[in-house]
């Protein structure tokens, strides 16, 4: 009958919120001994000039090297680092290990300008993230304008106190990127009052250039909004010759994405540089 129909179906749901929580807790569990055993790792993607292919700079991206499940993308674990709040030590080291390279490639001669990193809402909150930061820098001997954090909308929208941490991440000369940009609570009136450097125009907008008149349409706008500000835009996960093609005509000459390569592991900058295949 209906009613036990009804406790039928709440048992399975019960049951189904329980391996869901214990999948939760063990994955919690395998995250944070993957930090304690070395397991992430950061790969790194080059923004290029596409008027000629020159680097501008790299965006650090964490990946999870998991003895039993591989290489993990980020979009695997970043939302429960975030929730469980492990976010704030992964993020730490995420810091620490992309400076620490960006110094090496400084040692050796790379031309390196920017090293962009993500920085993640808590991580944002952090009370002593500017004072962090500024060490990191110090300790690895690198011009605090090297360093560009890419903050979501949402960040900005739901952190109180962003104003203040923005502003003292901008007079410690740490440029600020939007990431994203187009798919948070796009308000013009944060975008009048927050200092930033860059719009990173998200890259579902990139995707559908050519493909969809509203969505080429929206990146042009974004362009224009970014340069009518000053701001540099950057349009990320470009993938096609023509997507490049609109970009620059339509002003936009940093860009990020597979046309120009995947993410790779540090070593791999070199010939990347060098432009070997690998
Ligand atoms: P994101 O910061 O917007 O990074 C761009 C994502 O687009 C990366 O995915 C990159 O590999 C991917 N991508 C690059 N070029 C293309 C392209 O041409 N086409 C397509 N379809 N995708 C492209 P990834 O590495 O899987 O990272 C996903 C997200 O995870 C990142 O998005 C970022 O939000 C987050 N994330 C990655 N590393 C970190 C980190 O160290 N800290 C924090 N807080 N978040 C991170
Ligand atoms: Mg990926
Ligand atoms: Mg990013
Ligand atoms: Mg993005």
């Amino acid at each position: 009958n209906a009613k036990s129909c009804g406790s039928n179906a709440y048992r399975f749901y019960a049951e189904a919120q329980t391996r869901a929580a214990d999948e939760r807790l063990a994955m919690e569990v395998a995250l944070r001994r993957a930090l304690d055993h070395d397991e992430f790792v950061l790969y790194y993607q080059p923004q290029v000039d596409a008027r000629d292919g020159s680097l501008i700079g790299v965006e650090a991206l964490v990946r999870w090297r998991s003895s039993q499940r591989g290489l993990v993308s980020p979009s695997r674990f970043i939302p429960l680092a975030e929730e469980s709040g492990f976010i704030v030590a992964l993020g730490d080291w995420v810091l620490r290990d992309a400076c620490a390279q960006a110094r090496a490639w400084l040692d050796e001669g790379v031309p390196l300008t920017r090293l962009a990193v993500n920085l993640s809402a808590r991580q944002f909150r952090q009370p002593d993230l500017v004072e962090r930061i500024r060490a990191m820098l110090d300790g690895n001997g690198l011009r605090p304008t090297l360093l560009e954090l890419e903050i979501t909308e949402s960040v900005l929208m739901d952190v109180a106190g962003a104003m203040e941490k923005l502003g003292q991440l901008a007079s410690i000369g740490v440029r600020i990127a939007i990431d994203d940009f187009g798919t948070g609570y796009s308000s013009f009136a944060y975008l009048k009052s927050i200092p930033f450097d860059v719009i990173k125009i998200d890259k579902s907008f990139v995707g559908d250039i050519g493909r969809d008149q509203a969505s080429s349409r929206i990146v042009a706008t974004i362009i224009q909004l970014g340069h009518g500000l000053d701001r540099e835009v950057v349009a990320e996960g470009v993938e096609t010759a023509e997507q490049r093609d609109f970009l620059l005509a339509a002003g936009c000459s940093s860009c990020q994405g597979y046309l120009f390569s995947p993410p790779f592991p540090a070593r791999e900058l070199d010939a990347w540089l060098r432009g070997e295949p690998y």
